[in-house]
């Protein structure tokens, strides 16, 4: 992970694809997590996350989004077969960016199977999480979430993936 000039943020994404918290619960967050120590000057220290980071924010896209490795990329794969599924991947992302909760679960469709799996469920190396909203660390000194940092990251989003995110 010490590639030159490439840092390294860590998101955390919902498991909830659909789930975006309001402006004023985050805004809230911020002034608990700075009262409680988890962040100063905008910063967060290593009592959130091993290390500490340049800077936090929340990413609250308009639609769904692929939170992944940007640098290198990932690949996605067929749970069933193991097929490459990059393209099918991609239009069925695109497909259902503007779904809701209402709205059926969309799938991706094998083209060597025909294995239809929800678009949650594919498999991804390295792991992804389709989200509408995630919290960003930015140029984290270390990897690891607290104890502390992940209790008050879930009250915040329940249940979440934590995603690194290589970038140039
Ligand atoms: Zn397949």
């Amino acid at each position: 992970m010490a590639l030159n000039r490439s840092r390294v943020d860590v998101l955390c994404v919902p498991q909830d694809i659909d789930l975006s918290p309001a402006s004023d619960s985050w805004d809230d967050a911020l002034v608990r997590w700075s009262a409680d120590g988890l962040v100063c000057a905008d910063r967060p220290t290593a009592q959130f996350i091993g290390g500490g980071a340049k800077g936090i924010r929340l990413d609250h896209p308009t639609g769904r989004v692929v939170y992944g490795n940007q640098l290198g990329g990932f690949h996605v794969t067929c749970p069933s077969c193991g097929a490459g599924l990059a393209r099918a991947f991609a239009s069925a992302m695109e497909a259902s960016r503007q779904d809701t909760r209402s709205s059926p679960v969309a799938t991706v469709r094998c083209p060597r199977c025909d294995t239809a799996t929800p678009l949650p469920e594919v498999d991804a190396r390295p792991p992804i999480q389709i989200g509408r909203c995630a919290v960003v660390f930015v140029d984290v000194g270390g990897v690891e979430l607290t104890d502390r940092g992940r209790e008050a990251v879930e009250e915040l989003l329940g249940p979440f993936a934590v995603i690194f995110r290589r970038t140039s």
